[in-house]
């Protein structure tokens, strides 16, 4: 029985939530839960059924086999699940239904609470022409590129192309992990990219619909995390610098980013608070931004808890999940943005079940697990000694944070936790965060986008030289 439907009650909380997610984020959430006094459902796949979360939470619910599409999508068990547990809110954490707005929907006209922003705000951001065009019009700068869709008329993309000025890239408009994109980098190979993007969008997202972008070449990734509530206030918890990424996946993020000017950390956190105020939006959100020569370009926002928060947590001392669940129950911020202070710096090394080198998965039974601990350390992980990782999900394992009052302390922090951090019975990236801890251009700061690919290449070349 949900009784939150109709509005904010003031003062209620929820008295019981659905995790519809699993891994590290299910346990961070159910443990902002009990932090507040919330009972949690744990929904589950078979292949999760002895997960530490499911059997610390209050109540657990199987909702289908092993593979994400019949248990994790499930829309319908998840919802069932709601029901005969009597929970009022779901909080769906990142990745599967998270960003899915049929999914938010579904659970609201159910009479439950979805923990995240309303339906049409989420699938405004779904559609990256869309989001983009309603940054412009809310003053978030964004790259420079064709107004909405490309045309068909190969004339016209010539044209628009030229006045964007080479390289491009083609991006379709649904795309989303870092797929459906194309670079471009002179005028004839322009309209067979533009027919090729198209193709594989349609085939991959059921959308044939691209657009045209600047190509940055050697920017940064960074992030502006917001929260906001349904009474128009909004604020923006500094920044992340998530530039440590292969593939477009993120590896290494840290708050604040180094050397970025005081100046325009606020004006741009400003303006993505003012936004989301503009649009009326509610809970957490991250504006992604690439960043070069000064300037800020808006790419995509994340309507939804992101893996990297804690960082950001670190630094302002503010529990966003927790925040997340008092605007989803109708409250107010507890936060002005003069509350929210820079305190130091914090560092977070996603560890994942994969070969360091190659990257490929490497799920398996976990012999031996030891955390590290100490000063300044936060572990977020699910597994322990005996876990087995099973070979249907994402490889995050867990994530080490270090905080500090300076950089050079949280990173120095950081090497000693990962010296004794102990996985043993699988593989994991914990020895290419040690090396990376150790990297002196990583250390000085402000690398770009393609700093750990370029890397790769280099030692590849060094030791394909060597043989
Ligand atoms: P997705 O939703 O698939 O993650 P994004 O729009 O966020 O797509 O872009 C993913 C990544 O692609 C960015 O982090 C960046 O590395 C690269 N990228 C996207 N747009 C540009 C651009 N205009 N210039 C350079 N790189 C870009």
């Amino acid at each position: 029985m949900a009784v939150f439907g109709g509005g904010p009650k003031p003062g209620a909380m929820f008295e019981k939530i659905l995790i519809a997610n699993r891994g590290e984020i299910a346990l961070r959430v159910q443990r902002a839960c009990r932090e507040m006094g919330i009972k949690t459902v744990a929904v589950h796949s078979e292949a999760d059924a002895d997960a530490k979360y499911v059997m610390l939470a209050d109540e657990s619910v199987c909702i289908g086999p092993a593979p994400s599409k019949d248990s994790y999508l499930n829309i319908p068990a998840i919802i069932s699940a709601a029901e005969v547990t009597d929970a009022q809110a779901i909080h769906p954490g990142y990745g599967f239904l998270s960003e899915n707005a049929d999914f938010a929907e579904r659970v609201e006209n159910s009479g439950f609470v979805f923990i995240g922003p309303k339906p049409e705000n989420i699938r405004m951001m779904g559609d990256k022409v869309e989001a983009k065009a309603a940054m412009k019009r809310l003053g978030v700068p964004c790259v420079p590129g064709s107004e909405g869709a490309l045309p068909d008329d190969p004339k016209e993309i010539r044209r628009i192309a030229a006045a964007v000025g080479y390289p491009v890239i083609i991006k379709a408009a649904g795309g989303g992990g870092g797929r459906g994109m194309r670079v471009v980098h002179t005028e004839a190979a322009l309209v067979n990219a533009v027919q090729m993007t198209k193709a594989e969008a349609q085939s991959a997202f059921g959308n044939p619909m691209v657009y045209l972008e600047k190509f940055l070449e050697n920017p940064r990734h960074i992030e502006i995390q917001v929260l906001a509530d349904e009474h128009k206030n909004a604020i923006f918890l500094w920044e992340r610098d998530c530039s440590m990424q292969r593939r477009h996946q993120k590896i290494i993020e840290e708050a604040p980013a180094p050397e970025l000017k005081p100046r325009l950390r606020d004006k741009i956190g400003e303006r993505c608070a003012e936004a989301c105020v503009k649009m009326g939006y509610r809970g957490a959100g991250t504006f992604e931004f690439l960043f070069e020569k000064d300037e800020f370009y808006f790419i995509e926002m994340n309507t939804r808890v992101q893996v990297e928060h804690p960082v950001s947590e670190m630094i302002t001392g503010v529990d966003i999940v927790q925040e997340q669940i008092r605007v989803a129950a109708g409250h107010r911020l507890r936060y002005r943005q003069k509350d929210i202070q820079l305190r130091g710096h914090a560092i977070e090394c996603r560890i994942n079940a994969e070969n360091p080198t190659s990257f490929v998965p490497s799920p398996g039974r976990i012999t031996r697990f030891h955390v590290p601990g100490g000063p300044g350390i936060r572990v977020d992980s699910h597994v322990y000694a005996d876990y087995f990782v099973p070979p249907h999900y994402d490889s995050l394992i867990g994530k080490v944070i270090a905080h500090g009052d300076t950089r050079e302390q949280a990173f120095a922090r950081m090497r000693t936790a990962l010296s004794e951090m102990v996985v043993e019975g699988i593989q994991t990236n914990l020895p290419l965060h040690q090396e990376l801890m150790n990297d002196a251009a990583f250390i000085r700061g402000g690398t770009s986008i393609h700093f750990l690919e370029e890397r790769m290449a280099r030692l590849k070349k060094i030791s394909g030289d060597a043989d």
